[in-house]
């Protein structure tokens, strides 16, 4: 039997059920990991979905999976090209019986997977959960999807989480095939960005462990709110999002930890935000294309208009708030913005500037180094108040979160040296308004 393993969120070798399954029972595997073409063209956002940050994030992922691969004798082989139709023609050009990949959250991901399934039907398709805490099994007797977290979090909060499955050192033999040996260079930025995350399960895991080991968990709570500071929350974000990081593994040590220094309330809200990621997984599973509708899940719509000149002050960080400036330029410079700046930005977007929250999202797509499809558009939703938050929406008021969250102006000063003083927002004036 010829197996192929279709690697796409779960870049690892620690803990992949994926791999370990497309292993067993197999006489070749072919490991691939596809560049698909729609990820460099604009969107009707006009933004890109996989902005330079990712790609090179992405790039030292790939680089660290082939090495890893090529360690317990595999080989990882990357194409470039629609998904269906590549890994269509290496099914049938190689006698593939049985196609392997995790489970993703995306309706993009899932429609290539099903079309994939439907013009192969001599091939075997399997797709397991890897990317969650939790397994689809274990949600069935979930009456209907919980429209809120806390519902939410009450039922999954004692269900078991398996251990992590063991790293794997030996893999089948590779199914040799003709390599397109240029299609790795399309992710080649042509300027290095310094980074603050390294992409790749080996970094991923070191930085996993370096987290416990510097106590930081421990007043997790009283730190994870700060705008700025890399220790302040666990930044493991980037890798848990391409999966060179599993959630389990994060668990796992984060247990491990507690035994050793004591549980707490900080240790406790590091759960607790692992299981908002969860909940966004199997809420972007559950609403499939309402993730991505103006109106939401709620089938409500905000009230709105098209001020395309705002949208790009926003995007610019050059509005008339020195706090959202900062945090716009802070992503625009690294991929990273803290979770209490997202809310900030977002809400700015949604209530000040009276614009359609999936341009903020398609934004945050581009431009986050740690994109993934169900929390960033999962998150928007929530403040803009077509999604699951119970209040209706998030409104943040930005002069007492900057008193609150940056008093000394220190955060502000490091991003927006040059000015703090407000920008007007609209040029155009009220006269040209057409009659
Ligand atoms: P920590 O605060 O240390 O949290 C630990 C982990 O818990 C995170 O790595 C993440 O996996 C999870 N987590 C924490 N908060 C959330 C949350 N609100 N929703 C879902 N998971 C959470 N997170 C992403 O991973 N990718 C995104 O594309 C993304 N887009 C967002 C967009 C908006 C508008 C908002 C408000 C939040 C978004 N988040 C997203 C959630 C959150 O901001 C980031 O996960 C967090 O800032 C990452 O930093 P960290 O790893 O240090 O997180």
């Amino acid at each position: 039997m010829n197996t192929l393993l279709w690697f796409n969120n779960d870049c690892r070798l620690h803990d992949n059920e994926a791999l370990n399954r497309a292993a067993t029972g197999t006489t070749r595997l072919l490991c691939v990991f596809c560049i698909d073409p729609r990820w460099f063209k604009n969107d009707h956002y006009g933004t890109q979905p996989l902005g330079p940050f990712r790609q090179q994030f992405l790039n030292e992922t790939l680089s660290n999976l082939s090495k890893n691969l090529h360690s317990a004798g595999q080989t990882l082989h990357i194409t470039y090209g629609d998904p269906v139709a590549t890994l269509g023609s290496l099914v049938e050009k190689h006698n593939i019986t049985r196609v392997v990949r995790s489970q993703h959250s995306g309706v993009y991901e899932n429609n290539q997977w099903q079309r994939l399934c439907e013009k192969h039907p001599q091939a075997r398709f399997e797709s397991i959960d890897t990317f969650t805490l939790f397994k689809r099994e274990q949600l069935v007797s979930l009456d209907s999807f919980p429209t809120s977290f806390s519902k939410f979090r009450k039922f999954v909060e004692h269900l078991s989480i398996n251990e992590p499955f063991r790293q794997i050192r030996k893999l089948p033999p590779p199914l040799l095939v003709p390599v397109q040996l240029d299609a790795v260079n399309k992710l080649n930025n042509k300027e290095n960005i310094d980074l603050p995350f390294k992409g790749g399960e080996e970094s991923a895991l070191a930085h996993c462990e370096e987290y416990f080991a510097s106590g930081a968990a421990s007043t997790y709570k009283e730190t994870r709110n700060a705008l700025m500071g890399f220790d302040q929350s666990c930044k493991f974000s980037p890798w848990l999002a391409v999966g060179s990081l599993s959630p389990r593994e994060v668990v796992k040590q984060l247990r491990a930890y507690e035994q050793e220094h004591g549980a707490n309330d900080s240790t406790g809200w590091i759960f607790f935000e692992l299981l908002w990621r969860e909940y966004f997984q199997w809420y972007a599973k559950h609403y499939d294309e309402s993730m991505f509708s103006f109106s939401g899940i709620q089938h409500k719509k905000p009230l709105t208009s098209f001020y395309p000149q705002r949208f790009k002050q926003w995007a610019a960080g050059n509005t008339s708030w020195p706090l959202v400036n900062a945090c716009m330029r802070e992503l625009n410079a690294t991929g990273y913005m803290s979770n209490r700046g997202r809310q900030i930005v977002a809400s700015c977007l949604i209530n000040e500037l009276g614009l359609d929250w999936r341009c903020g999202a398609a934004y945050f797509e581009q431009q986050l180094v740690d994109y993934d499809v169900a929390s960033n558009w999962g998150n928007w939703q929530y403040i803009a108040g077509v999604g699951a938050d119970p209040r209706g929406g998030r409104h943040f008021n930005i002069e007492k979160q900057t008193a609150q969250y940056d008093p000394d102006y220190i955060y502000i000063n490091q991003w927006c040296s040059e000015t703090t003083e407000r920008l007007p927002m609209d040029s155009v004036d009220a006269a040209d308004w057409p009659l």
